[in-house]
């Protein structure tokens, strides 16, 4: 039976991924930023949630680990770079390890840059990745404790993924995204497309995300940079871009 996953929209523009695997019952909750909306959520399907995935230290990321883990006794699974900064992990995890839900095995990539320990998880059967904060819809996280260089081989790696992996990212940014996009590519059809899409959307009050690595691909600036060069060059003017 596939995964069932529900995005609860937190905090600002934070998407909390809710997990549940209908043939064991269990549930995971992927980057907590406030326990409330998550313990309701899960109230109202009726799911357990007895685990927490943490893909980085930061409060909008880890803020309902406590909470959540009092009410439900959930197991909280963090990146083992960042196990100083998460003093509720109860597993830490680093490159290659795998954490279950039920029978679906996720493995765990290392993605450092927008903090220095951040991790990714990638469900390979079901295509299903949780990148956190590395990568965005037509975006890619700040570089807070890393470098271009890192961050621009986080990319290419995820971008070597099947196109058909769904991506289910941290944060609504997309809009803002998209307009930074097609100033770096103006002729790239796929961009401007893409922003009429997302523009439409956010005005009806829309998620864009999940999103997929093919359509990252040939529209996302960032995961398109051809050189460390370029990608550094790409974060710095989206740095400054207004909006
Ligand atoms: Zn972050
Ligand atoms: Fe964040």
């Amino acid at each position: 039976m596939p995964l069932e996953i529900i995005r609860i929209p937190a905090l600002t523009d934070n998407y909390i991924w809710l997990v549940h695997d209908p043939a064991s019952g269990d549930t995971v909750v992927v980057d907590p930023g406030e326990a409330d909306p998550v313990l309701a959520e899960a109230a109202a399907r009726g799911w357990r949630i007895g685990q927490i995935w943490n893909t980085h230290w930061h409060p909008d990321h880890t803020g309902g680990n406590a909470a959540i883990k009092e009410a439900t006794a959930a197991t909280i699974t963090a990146p083992a770079a960042e196990a100083d900064r998460i003093p509720t992990a109860d597993r830490l995890v680093a490159e290659g390890d795998t954490v279950m839900l039920g029978d679906h095995a996720a493995t765990v990539l290392e993605t450092p840059a927008h903090t220095a320990g951040h991790v990714t998880y990638h469900f390979a059967d079901g295509a299903l990745l949780f990148p956190g904060d590395t990568l965005f819809a037509m975006g890619c996280g700040r570089l807070f404790e890393g470098s271009a260089g890192q961050m621009h081989a986080n990319l290419q790696r995820l971008a070597a993924l099947p196109p058909e992996t769904m991506v289910y990212c941290a944060h609504e940014y997309t809009l803002a995204n998209a307009r930074y996009a097609l100033s770096t590519e103006p002729g790239n059809a796929a961009i401007a497309d893409r922003l009429s899409e997302v523009e439409l959307a956010r005005m009806n009050g829309l998620p864009t995300i999940p999103t997929t690595i093919g359509e990252e691909c040939a529209t996302n600036p960032f995961m398109r940079a051809v050189s460390v060069a370029q990608f550094a060059e790409r974060r710095a003017a989206k740095d400054a871009f207004p909006g």
